[in-house]
């Protein structure tokens, strides 16, 4: 079996393992290090995912020297969201005037694998991996066995280093074998059911917008080109077996109607895809169950909801550290070294990966809200952001990455409770009269006993969404 040694191997030439190879090109070296970037398919790839790149990722992918990727792939500016409920729009610009980016996602990728490409010491290699190459004494990783696209490349070939990246994506195939008795399963949420919309307008241009939909997850949309429009349908389990059907009864009459009919053109000429919705909390990497000489980054690792588009920021913020540290390290091949590096990448990550992991979920749970609770939290937090102010620029600095803060987030998520429950007791909400009719009315002294027990309800579910999502990331 032919064989080739490098100091580093990277398997995946996606988000994450594209900006490594070219970050650790970039430490100043007397040697540059040898770097092997492994990818099944250096096609552009065609997926419904990393379409949206948050100003916090914008800011990272500036600290990789990595900007002009988002240059000339008709990338569209965003300069924050527009949240819709019951037909009603609310404005919630990025703070300090800050923007985003969003694009087809492939022209993304081929920008960041031509960086890579070009890259001091990296070699691009088009191959399928299928195995690690492990230590039959110690378990060490060596490196990876791959199969290169070449035609008539049917041997396997090994791939050795000092230190293997694995970056493989949310179906990664070495997750389980690297974290060993850490490991653990993603939680899928729902799935995103995606399609592409032509010359559709939005509520607000240039923004992305989140419409909430009665007894349904959310929808997103957001530009992705001068023409194409993203939309992204949340549909929880067991998935409906007629897609299109379920969003043109179920979801189409709640989207603002300058949509119908780009939605309903899409749903006729475009092939719908979905993708799961997954949460893979990190566990902290380097320790006595996971393997030596291997890391997972990116998606492999860590997954929060897609709802607030942070994956990518995510992936760019632990490439920036992980760069850092690695550009201090004396010898790749001395766990000892890399176990402590990997303890301090874990906690550094901390701040801005747990804000974003813990925000996207307890987010989806108000926005797709599935009981009477969440219901009552959903319409607080959307009357929340009307009020304006920091109750709109507080969560929005959190979501695009300007404040990595989870003590932030505590706060305003434990407001939006509160917020709720004030709602509940003094904004008008519908009732059937005795002539059958829907009016509005404030609650009177009577319904207050009821109430009082719907804000204990209402608080203790604020309490269930929240406090199990801070515990993942306390370790
Ligand atoms: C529906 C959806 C929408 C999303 N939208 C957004 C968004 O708008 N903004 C955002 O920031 N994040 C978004 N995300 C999350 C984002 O896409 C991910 O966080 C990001 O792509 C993770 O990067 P990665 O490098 O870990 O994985 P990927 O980008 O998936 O890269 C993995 C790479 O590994 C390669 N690979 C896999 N197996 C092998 C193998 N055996 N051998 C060789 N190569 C292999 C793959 O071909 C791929 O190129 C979304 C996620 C979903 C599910």
């Amino acid at each position: 079996m032919e064989s080739a040694h490098y100091d580093i191997v990277i398997v995946g030439a996606g988000v994450a393992g594209s900006a490594l190879a070219h970050a650790l090109s970039t430490i100043p070296r007397d040697e540059p290090l040898r770097i092997c970037l492994l990818e099944r398919s250096l096609a552009e790839p065609d997926r419904i995912v990393g379409e949206l790149l948050q100003p916090g990722g914008l800011a990272a992918l500036e600290k990789l020297g990595l900007e002009s990727c988002v240059d000339g792939i008709d990338a569209i500016p965003v300069h924050g969201y527009c949240v819709v409920l019951d037909g009603k729009p609310v404005h919630i610009p990025y703070p300090e005037g800050r923007t985003g980016r969003s694009f087809h996602h492939g022209r993304f990728i081929q920008a960041l694998r031509a960086k890579a490409k070009v890259a001091r010491g990296v070699e691009v290699v088009e191959a399928t991996v299928s195995e690690l190459v492990e230590c039959p004494v110690t378990g060490r990783v060596l490196g990876v066995r791959a199969t290169r696209k070449e035609e008539g490349a049917v041997e396997k070939e090994a791939f050795l280093a000092d230190l293997t990246v694995i970056a493989d994506g949310c179906f990664s195939n070495f997750r389980t074998t690297v974290m060993g008795g850490a490991a653990r399963k993603p939680d899928t949420k729902s799935h995103f059911v995606g399609a592409v919309l032509e010359d559709a307008t939005l509520p607000i241009e240039k923004h992305g917008t989140v419409v909430l939909v009665k007894d349904s997850g959310p929808v997103l949309l957001y530009q992705i080109g001068t023409h194409d429009t993203r939309m992204l349908v949340d549909v929880k389990a067991p998935l409906p077996s007629d897609l299109k059907a379920h969003i043109l009864d179920n979801v189409l009459p709640a989207l603002p109607s300058a949509l119908h009919i780009p939605v309903q053109k899409a749903l006729e000429n475009d092939r719908l895809r979905r993708m799961p919705n997954s949460f893979l909390p990190p566990t902290e990497q380097g320790g006595r169950h996971s393997k030596e000489g291997v890391l997972l980054l990116g998606d492999s690792w860590n997954m929060r909801h897609p709802l607030t588009g942070g994956g990518m920021m995510c992936a760019f913020n632990d490439v920036v550290i992980l760069r850092d540290h690695l550009a201090n390290v004396h010898d790749l091949s001395n766990w000892k070294e890399m176990s402590d590096l990997l303890h301090r990448w874990h906690w550094q990550r901390k701040a801005l990966a747990s804000t974003v992991n813990i925000l996207s979920v307890a987010l989806y749970d108000l926005f797709g809200a599935d009981d009477e609770c969440l219901e009552v939290l959903r319409v607080g937090c959307f009357k929340y952001f009307e009020r304006g102010g920091e109750c709109i620029n507080g969560p929005v600095s959190l979501l695009s990455g300007v404040i990595a803060s989870p003590a932030v987030l505590f706060w305003h998520f434990f407001s939006v409770a509160f917020y709720s429950i004030w709602v509940l007791f003094t904004h008008p909400h519908t009732v059937i009269g005795a002539d059958g009719k829907p009016t509005r009315v404030v609650p009177g002294i009577d319904a207050y006993p009821f109430l009082f027990i719907k804000s204990i309800q209402v608080f203790w579910t604020a309490c269930v969404v929240f406090v199990p999502l801070m515990l993942t990331e306390v370790r």
